[in-house]
């Protein structure tokens, strides 16, 4: 028998028109790509919301046509998430770092029929110009005034929202229809596509939304360091209009100077980022001997936290929520908060709880398996390749059937890449992606672990491990560190502080200081580049 209740249609306005009627005040605080701050609520960005999607429609935007954004986080990116997906066209965010390769790929693979850009970006398309699809139209996120001069053809997007009615009638279609489009950062192979869906959207806000009730509340602001331009920015731009939380937007500015200066002066509660960025900050912080008043919350996720970090928020009583996830996953899997039956436990082994990878959110079904594909127990100790199953997580890549048929086992859970254990609390522990574990002499070494570690040693800001070709073991582990303050230290202590945590066979080979670590386009550490780079270390050294 069928339930015999109404079957509206899960939509991402829905959300607008929502937080423009419950929480018309809460505020959208952005700095500019002009270089000034600008203020708007839910109520009135609804508004400008309807008069872009007027503008859309006036410059013959339909369902289904995919509409490319190249821009930092601030208001305007956020009303083209709403007015793109809001009259059933496709929101493909682009995330600047990308190769002009990958760039041009992904804007002729997704066929973009617009492409909105921040002023910012303009280099960036100026140097592609011959590889952009002829027909496609560019418009710069900014007004008349503010045009710049570009032998590119363009319009101006003040311009199209001007004389715009501001007020529509949200059209409605299938829940299932495609929303937003985000490609992954392609460090093997070509970028591959998630088209996220309406219905998808919504349910991962509101999976977002009890998972993390103390940020994202009425009253509250939360800044968004992770980006527009990829996964989402971890669903906020549709989570916080949904619970009536505040939004501030950094715009180009991400150094942790700025980051403490804006987060100080707009009361930001929770802020949201990678752990690069919180390096940066904690610096910040440490120069001033103290957070941002009114700072209590940060969400850190896209690459694991070192526990030396958590500890450092935490001693701030800033409350840290390491959390794990993936684009095709839109993106948040996992949260990292304390159960409630261990809020009374001591800092260190609340350490040893958040340094783990969270618990999954709901509507995130998550299985570990061995080589033979036999589901392994959640007893925190069997690891093996992590699969998911969810109502926000892809079921094939965008026009690519090849990933596709590699990304899912036969009972149609998709393949992370990642190897984990799960423990009988439920939490999470990523030991590292299938690609960056290193087998040296037969035996797998958790890059991520050496890393935990080794942060932790005062005179290192930040490092990576990664396996390096060794003509005897096949691989071993080399630490590369960028020194604190620029001061090199000394091998033996960081050898030492590992030799007290790992086997000797574990401990790296070799420690290599270097100024800058290379980051991917989401501003993880390279590893695929830094094994390029130390490819030869061993095999040169000993053919000497
Ligand atoms: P992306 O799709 O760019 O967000 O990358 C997803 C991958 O980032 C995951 O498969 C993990 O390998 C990694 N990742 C994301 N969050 C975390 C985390 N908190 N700890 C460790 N790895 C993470």
């Amino acid at each position: 028998m069928q339930g015999l209740m109404m079957n509206r249609p899960l939509k991402i306005s829905d959300i607008i028109t929502y937080a423009a009627e419950a929480y018309p005040s809460a505020e959208i605080v952005s700095v500019r790509s002009e270089g000034d701050i600008h203020r708007t609520n839910y109520l009135d960005i609804s508004k400008r919301m309807a008069q872009l999607a007027h503008g859309l429609i006036s410059i013959g935007v339909k369902p289904g046509d995919r509409i490319a954004t190249l821009a930092w986080n601030g208001y305007r990116h956020l009303e083209l998430y709403y007015a793109i997906s809001g009259i059933g066209a496709v929101c493909h965010t682009i995330n600047p770092r990308l190769s002009s390769d990958q760039l041009t790929y992904i804007i002729n693979h997704a066929e973009d029929l617009l492409l909105f850009v921040d002023l910012t970006f303009v280099p960036i398309l100026e140097a592609v110009k011959d590889r952009l699809p002829l027909e496609m139209k560019i418009i710069i996120l900014t007004d008349k005034k503010h045009m710049p001069k570009t032998s590119l053809k363009t319009m101006c997007y003040e311009e199209l929202l001007k004389d715009k009615p501001q007020k529509i009638n949200w059209p409605d279609f299938n829940e299932d229809t495609a929303a937003s489009l985000c490609y992954t950062s392609g460090t093997t192979g070509e970028p591959k596509g998630t088209l996220y869906s309406h219905r998808s959207t919504v349910l991962h806000a509101m999976m977002l939304a009890i998972s993390l009730p103390d940020a994202l509340k009425e009253g509250k602001k939360i800044l968004p360091v992770v980006p527009l331009f990829h996964v989402n920015a971890w669903g906020l731009p549709y989570a916080a209009p949904l619970t009536g939380a505040g939004l501030v937007f950094p715009g180009p500015k991400l150094d942790g100077d700025s980051l403490f200066n804006l987060m100080e002066t707009e009361k930001v509660y929770s802020a949201w980022g990678v752990p690069t960025v919180w390096l940066n900050l904690l610096q910040t912080i440490s120069k001033k001997q103290r957070p941002p008043v009114g700072f209590g919350d940060v969400v850190i996720g896209g690459a694991s936290a070192p526990r030396a970090m958590i500890e450092d928020f935490e001693q701030l009583n800033i409350n840290v929520c390491h959390a794990w996830g993936m684009t095709e996953m839109s993106p948040v899997g996992t949260q990292g908060n304390i159960p409630y039956k261990l809020k009374d436990i001591s800092l260190q082994d609340k350490l040893d709880i958040k340094a783990k990878h969270g618990r999954r959110l709901f509507g995130v079904e998550l299985k570990i398996v061995n080589d033979q594909g036999t589901i392994l127990a959640h007893n925190g100790i069997s690891q093996g390749d992590l699969y998911v199953r969810g109502h926000a997580i892809t079921a094939g890549y965008f026009n690519n059937a090849e990933a596709t048929r590699e990304a899912f086992d036969t009972d149609g859970w998709f393949s992370t890449g990642d190897i984990a254990t799960i423990d009988c609390d439920g939490f999470l522990t990523i030991v590292d992606r299938s690609k960056d574990l290193i087998k040296s002499g037969g035996e797998w070494i958790s890059s991520l672990d050496i890393e935990n570690i080794a942060i932790s040693h005062p005179d290192i800001a930040n490092c990576t491990a990664i396996a390096a070709p060794h003509p005897k073991w096949g691989e071993r582990p080399i630490l590369i560190v960028i020194p604190t303050n620029g001061i090199t230290p000394d091998k033996s202590s960081i050898q030492n502080l590992l030799s007290k945590h790992f086997a000797k066979w574990q401990i790296p080979d070799d420690i290599i200081f270097t100024e800058i670590l290379p980051l991917t386009a989401t501003g993880k550490v390279s590893k695929l580049t830094l094994r390029n780079m130390y490819k030869n270390h061993f095999l040169i050294k000993d053919t000497k």
